[in-house]
């Protein structure tokens, strides 16, 4: 018999540990968890249990705002289970200073849409009922769409 027709949308899935179930926990709920350090304040991310500035662990996780810029990216051009060819990894940098690998969303997947330093905010896409991964999506995509644009009202 031939294979169920469901598509193939096998991204792999992170599994939780101790250290990042926190983070898993708040995707799941639309927020987007760093930590911060009590005594140094530095933000980071990902999780840890200590401070990677200063050893401290004295450590509190907050919410980050979901702001990021687009730090650094690669478009990747081959076939991968679960994404569309091309898509771009992305290094991306959170408006707390804590860098974090996503994809970005909602977007062209070329040079010319993709620009260094064009504003970002994080959008999650649930996997299951455990995992939302979090993706981001250019930051003008929520911004200048206005009630006006739309074509109903
Ligand atoms: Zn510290």
């Amino acid at each position: 018999m031939s294979a169920p027709t469901a598509p193939a949308r096998t991204r792999p899935i992170p599994e939780p540990t101790p250290e990042t179930a926190h983070f898993w926990e708040g995707t799941r709920t639309g927020e987007l968890r760093i930590q911060r350090c009590s005594d140094c304040a530095s933000a980071y991310f990902p999780p840890r249990p200590f401070c990677p500035a200063c050893s401290s662990r004295n450590v509190e996780v907050e919410a980050a705002s979901g702001r990021a810029t687009l730090y650094s990216y690669v478009i990747h051009h081959r076939e991968v289970p679960g994404f569309t060819s091309p898509y771009a990894i992305a290094v991306v940098e959170l408006e707390e200073g804590p860098r974090m690998m996503t994809n970005i969303v909602e977007c062209e997947q070329t040079p010319e849409a993709l620009v260094l330093d064009m504003a970002l905010e994080v959008t999650f896409e649930q996997v299951n009922d455990e995992i939302s991964v979090p993706l981001f999506r250019p930051a003008e995509a929520s911004q200048s769409r206005p009630a006006s644009t739309e074509a109903v009202r």
